[in-house]
C-alpha cells in the first residue's frame, strides 16, 4: 500500500470518529478560504475538517500536478501542523462550455451540467487530483458539488430526450401534461413521474460512478456532495408572481432533493452528505449558513431562526447567540456533526462563541453518554413527491412548487413545538406496510397527487385502523379524514415573507384541529414552555432529553412533567434524582441541559402494563 493511502486511511478514520466509540460524536467541519479561519481558531472551536472551493482543475502538467495547484497549496500548507482533514469542492456542475449542458423547458440557454452525458473528461481530470493530493498527508476527501440538481421540468437536452426514449419508449411529458392532469391518484406509470424518476435516477447514476473512480484511486478517502437546499432550489418566498422567465433568470432554478425533508428542522439550510454506491443518504453534518450575500444576511423567511440577527460587521451575520444555539440545537438532534459557512463569517466573537460551546457543551456532553441517536417518531408527516413533481411546473406563482413542503414545514413546526418525537415518511421511499403501522397518526397537506402504489399501501394502513389525518384542499381520497386548514398562513403570504410569527400562528390553529389525535399519544416528557426545545435521543435503552433553551435573550425556568417516575440523571451536572415524576429545570439563554431517564423505569412500566 501506499505511504499516501495509509496517510489517508489514518485522516478518515480520524475524520469520522474524533471521539472514543463508547462515546457520542459530533463533528465540526468549517468552510474555509484564502485566508478564514485560522487553524489556531479552528482548533479552539473544535473542527475536524474543513471543506473550501477550489474547482476541478483543467490542466495538469507532465508530472501529474494541477497547471494552477496555488489555493490547494496555500490551504494544505496552513493546516500543515494539524490533524484537520481538508476536502476541496470541485464545483464540477457548474462547469461552463463544456457542450454537455442541461437544456431547460424555460429557456434555449443551456446551463449546468447535464448528468446523462458521457463524463470522461471528467473522470480523467479526477484520477490525476485524487492522486496528486494524495501526496498531502491532511487530504481527507474530496466533495464533488455544492447543491446540483435537476432543473425544474427536467433537462429536455437531445441526449436525455433519446435515452428516456430507449428505456421507456417514450417522449418527456409536454408541459400540459404537468399542467392539466386531473388531481388525484395517478398511475405510478405516468409519464411526469416515470420522467422526473428518471432525470433523478441519471443524477444520482452521475455521482455514484464519480465517487467510485475517486474511491478506486485512493480508498482512503471520502466523497461528499452538498445536495440542492431550499436557498438555491429557490424555496424562500421571495420571489413572489415572477414568470417562469424569471425564475430561470434569478439562477435559483434546481429541484429540491429529497434529503431536505427527510430530517426536518426548522434550523438547518443546507446538508454535508456522502456519496456511496446507492446515492447520498447518508448524513455527514447539518449546514449553518452564517452569511451568504456580500449584501448580507440571505432572506430565509421560512426559517423563523433568522428573525434574531444582527449585523455585528459587514456583511451582516447571525447574531452571536443565534449562533450558539444554532449549533446546541443541531448537536441536540443526534445528527452527525455540524457546518460552518462561510469561514470568513466567523468574526472573533463567534470564534469565542464557538470555542465556548465546544469546551462548555459540546466535549462533556460526548464524553458523558454513550453513541446516541433520535429517538424513533411517534407520528409522522407525509411527504409526497409525487405532488412535489407536478408542481415543478406552475401556472401563476412560483411559490406553488413548495406549498406542499411549506405545509409539511408548518405541521412539523407545530409538532416539535409540541414536544412530540415526529419522523418525515417520503411517498417515493415507503416500500411496506410495516413502516407505516410503527404510527398511530400520520398527518400530511396539500396532497393533490399520490401514485397508486402508494395510495393502495396507505389504503390499507387506514384499513388497519391506522389514520391518515389530512387538510381540506388535499385532492386524494382514500378513506382518510379531513380535519384542519393547513393554507390558512400561506394564503396570507403568497405574496410575502412568512415570519416565525406566522409559524406560530399556524401552530395554534393546526392545534385547534389536530390536537385532540395528539392526546393519546405516550410521550415520556412534557413542559409547557414555549421556548423549551425538546428533543429525544436514545443510546438504543435509556431516553436522553436534550432541551434547548430557543429564546436568544431570557432564561427559561419550567417543570418537566414525565408520564412515571424516573431515576434521573443530569449529564452535565454530574447530578443523580431517583424516582422523581417532575423537575424545574433552569436554562440560561441558547444554552443547553441533558436529562438520562434510566431504561429500568421503561421496563418496569411494561411489565406492569403486561401484568395488567
Ligand atoms: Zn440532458
Amino acid at each position: 500500500m501506499k505511504v499516501s493511502t495509509i496517510v489517508a486511511i489514518f485522516i478518515f478514520v480520524f475524520f469520522i470518529s474524533a471521539n472514543s466509540v463508547f462515546s457520542h460524536e459530533f463533528n465540526i467541519i468549517a468552510h474555509g478560504d484564502a485566508k478564514f479561519p485560522s487553524a489556531e481558531d479552528c482548533r479552539k472551536m473544535g473542527v475536524s475538517a474543513l471543506w473550501f472551493y477550489s474547482g476541478l482543475p483543467l490542466k495538469f502538467n507532465e508530472n501529474g500536478e494541477p497547471a494552477n495547484p496555488k489555493k490547494f497549496v496555500l490551504l494544505f500548507e496552513r493546516f500543515n501542523n494539524t490533524d484537520i482533514a481538508l476536502i476541496p469542492l470541485l464545483n464540477i456542475f457548474y462547469q461552463k462550455n463544456t457542450g454537455k449542458c442541461q437544456l431547460s423547458r424555460f429557456s434555449d440557454k443551456p446551463h449546468y451540467r447535464c448528468f446523462s452525458r458521457d463524463n470522461s473528461d471528467i473522470v480523467e481530470r479526477l484520477r490525476l487530483l485524487v492522486k496528486w493530493l494524495g501526496h498531502f498527508k491532511n487530504f481527507g476527501g474530496l466533495c464533488l458539488d455544492d447543491e446540483p440538481g435537476v432543473q425544474p421540468g427536467g433537462c429536455i437536452c437531445e441526449n436525455c430526450v433519446k435515452l428516456f426514449r430507449s428505456q421507456y419508449g417514450l417522449k418527456p411529458p409536454a408541459d400540459k401534461v404537468y399542467l392539466n392532469t386531473p388531481k388525484g391518484v395517478v398511475p405510478e406509470n405516468n409519464p411526469v413521474l416515470l420522467w422526473t424518476k428518471f432525470q433523478n435516477d441519471e443524477c444520482i447514476k452521475y455521482y455514484t460512478s464519480l465517487a467510485a473512480v475517486i474511491k478506486k484511486e485512493n480508498p482512503g478517502i471520502r466523497v461528499l456532495n452538498i445536495p440542492a437546499a431550499a436557498y438555491f432550489s429557490g424555496k424562500q418566498l421571495s420571489i413572489p408572481n415572477c414568470k417562469p422567465q424569471d425564475f430561470i433568470k434569478s439562477g435559483r432554478r434546481v429541484s429540491l432533493d429529497n434529503c431536505h425533508i427527510r430530517n426536518f428542522q426548522l434550523y438547518v439550510q443546507f446538508y454535508m452528505n456522502e456519496i456511496t454506491s446507492s446515492g447520498w443518504k447518508n448524513k455527514i453534518a447539518d449546514g449553518l449558513s452564517l452569511c451568504m450575500l456580500n449584501t448580507g444576511l440571505v432572506n430565509f423567511p421560512n426559517l423563523p431562526v433568522y428573525e434574531k440577527f444582527r449585523p455585528v460587521s459587514k456583511p451582516a451575520v447571525i447574531s452571536v447567540p443565534a449562533f450558539k444555539r444554532f449549533i446546541l440545537q443541531t448537536f441536540s438532534e443526534g445528527v452527525k456533526g455540524i457546518v460552518y459557512f462561510r469561514g470568513r463569517s466567523l468574526t472573533p466573537e463567534h470564534v469565542k462563541a464557538g470555542a465556548d460551546v465546544y469546551k462548555k457543551f459540546i466535549v462533556p456532553i460526548c464524553a458523558g453518554t454513550p453513541k446516541l441517536h433520535k429517538a424513533a417518531g411517534k407520528v409522522a408527516v407525509l411527504y409526497s413527491t409525487s405532488t412535489r413533481t407536478f408542481a415543478d411546473l406552475w401556472v401563476n406563482n412560483p411559490l406553488e412548487r413548495y406549498k406542499h413542503l411549506h405545509e409539511c414545514d408548518a405541521l412539523a413546526y407545530y409538532l416539535f413545538r409540541k414536544g412530540i418525537p415526529f419522523e418525515m415518511l417520503i411517498e417515493n421511499e415507503l416500500n411496506s406496510l410495516q413502516e407505516l403501522k410503527r404510527f398511530p397518526v400520520i398527518f400530511s397537506a396539500g396532497l393533490d397527487y399520490l401514485s397508486a402504489d402508494k395510495a393502495m399501501l396507505l389504503e390499507e394502513y387506514v384499513k388497519k385502523g391506522g389514520k391518515l389525518i389530512t387538510d381540506r384542499k388535499s385532492r386524494i381520497n382514500i378513506g382518510l379524514k379531513v380535519d384542519f386548514d393547513a393554507a390558512s398562513w400561506y394564503r396570507a403570504v403568497t405574496d410575502g415573507n412568512q415570519r416565525a410569527t406566522d409559524m406560530e400562528f399556524q401552530a395554534g390553529l393546526l392545534e385547534a384541529g389536530l390536537g385532540k389525535y395528539l392526546d393519546n399519544i405516550p410521550t415520556p416528557c412534557r413542559t409547557s414552555c414555549r421556548h423549551a426545545n425538546l428533543n429525544h435521543l436514545t443510546d438504543g435503552k435509556n431516553l436522553y432529553l436534550f432541551i434547548v433553551n430557543d429564546d436568544l435573550n431570557a432564561p427559561i425556568s419550567t417543570i418537566l412533567r414525565f408520564d412515571g417516575k424516573y431515576d434521573v440523571s443530569d449529564i452535565l451536572e454530574k447530578k443523580e434524582l431517583s424516582n422523581i415524576d417532575h423537575m424545574r429545570v433552569f436554562i440560561k439563554p441558547a444554552e443547553l441541559k441533558v436529562i438520562q431517564l434510566h431504561h429500568n423505569n421503561f421496563l418496569q412500566r411494561k411489565n406492569k402494563l403486561c401484568k395488567k
